[in-house]
């Protein structure tokens, strides 16, 4: 049995609270111990130490939006024509996963790809047989006819209430292990706004109805005001972009506990490279930017709980970009706790994995160390940094 880690002296992020000179011993098993570092088991003796002084511990990092198909690359739609069968997908999915894994990201849900390659890849490093995040993969997202998505293989056209209970129990047949709905239109789609409702209600409470009784995570793509509104309504677990909100969907956010996951990193992929991306796809990214930034300040005021999604594979916005997107959250207006809860606490309560999310005893050991403290300034889980992905060192 390979000996436990002992991470002594060392500022603790759990997932909700800070707390300093603490003590993390941990194995494959789990975490075995946290308290004050004086008052350190005698098993921490034996274990293989590791010098935390200014430094701090955190739960691995969730990002509950990424497309692991998709590098990242200028021109979206060539990079979708491309993705001509599973196995390349699932060979660009293997190596982006390992990208997360890099950054400190540890567990991942995919929200959209080609056939099941994700979920293979899920499965893969399930398995044991490739590095990678712990993936919750979607398969295919679900669209209606003409929606966003629909010209490229991540997506899958169905109408009405009957065929989109068909399609989630599909899509659940072949593997996945989280449902994606497309509930309005989309930024880099195109030749259709952003922002316009596509599923109706009763189209939506199926899907949702759908994959609650299976217990998994519902993520609806909304943009616009109204699309927003019928994806919370519908019962949705969170609202991905989410770029208008008004302040009596906030409050139904809370009261139902829907989670939001602001995709900062997508809006600043397209905006800061404009000159290189798509026409069409900088102009609806610039006509929502204004309303992004105030959807958040809505949503902090309000108290909706945040989650850490950066629809990672869109255009610059390259796989292990979590840490970005928490000082992205940060710099619009969210307290830095906050934007770290977003991606470890509310991350794992959200994807529904009650063994991941947060440092204490009995937990997975899926951990990450940086130098400084992120709550102070989050842009120190931007440097180098030692992960260790359930008690091994990645
Ligand atoms: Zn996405």
């Amino acid at each position: 049995m390979a000996k436990p880690t002992y991470v002594a002296n060392v500022t603790v992020f759990d997932g909700i609270k800070v707390r300093k000179r603490q003590g993390v011993l941990f194995g494959a098993e789990g975490i075995q111990w946290v308290g004050a570092h004086p008052r350190a088991p005698k098993d921490a003796r034996d274990a293989r130490v590791v010098d935390g002084d200014g430094k701090t511990l955190l739960p691995g990092l969730i990002d509950v939006h990424v497309h692991l198909q998709f590098d990242g690359e200028a021109d979206f739609e060539k990079e979708a024509r491309d993705l001509t069968t599973p196995g390349f997908a699932a060979l660009k999915a293997m190596v982006n996963a390992k990208r997360n894994l890099d950054a400190g990201v540890t567990t991942v849900r995919d929200l959209g790809g080609m056939g099941g390659a994700s979920i293979d890849v899920a499965r893969a490093v399930a398995a044991g047989i490739v590095p990678g995040p712990r993936i919750l993969a979607a398969g295919r997202a679900l669209t209606v006819t003409g929606g966003h998505g629909h010209s490229i293989a991540f997506s899958r056209e169905v109408d009405g209430p009957d065929a989109v209970r068909a399609a989630v129990r599909e899509e659940i047949r072949a593997g996945a292990t989280a449902i994606k709905l497309i509930a309005t239109g989309g930024v880099l789609t195109p030749g259709i706004p952003a922002t316009f409702s596509a599923f109706t209600a009763e189209e939506l409470e199926a899907g949702v109805r759908e994959a609650h009784e299976r217990n998994l995570s519902v993520a609806a793509h909304a943009i616009g005001a109204n699309g927003v509104r019928a994806a919370v309504l519908a019962g949705v677990d969170s609202i991905e972009h989410c770029n208008q909100l008004t302040a009596s969907t906030a409050r139904e956010m809370v009261a139902r506990g829907t989670f939001r996951s602001p995709t900062i990193c997508a809006v600043r992929g397209i905006l800061d490279h404009a000159d290189r991306v798509a026409a069409y796809a900088v102009e609806k990214a610039r006509a929502i930017e204004d309303d992004s930034r105030k959807a958040l300040r809505t949503a902090v005021r309000t108290g909706v709980r945040p989650v850490c999604g950066t629809d990672a594979g869109t255009p610059f916005n390259t796989h292990g970009s979590a840490p970005q997107e928490i000082v992205h959250m940060a710099e619009w207006g969210m307290p830095p706790l906050d934007a770290l809860r977003a991606a470890t606490a509310n991350g794992a309560e959200l994807l529904r994995l009650a063994h991941v999310g947060t440092v204490e005893p009995g937990k997975q050991a899926d951990l990450v160390l940086v130098d400084g403290d992120p709550v102070e300034d989050p842009r120190s889980l931007l440097a180098r940094k030692r992960v260790w992905r359930a008690g091994r060192p990645v």
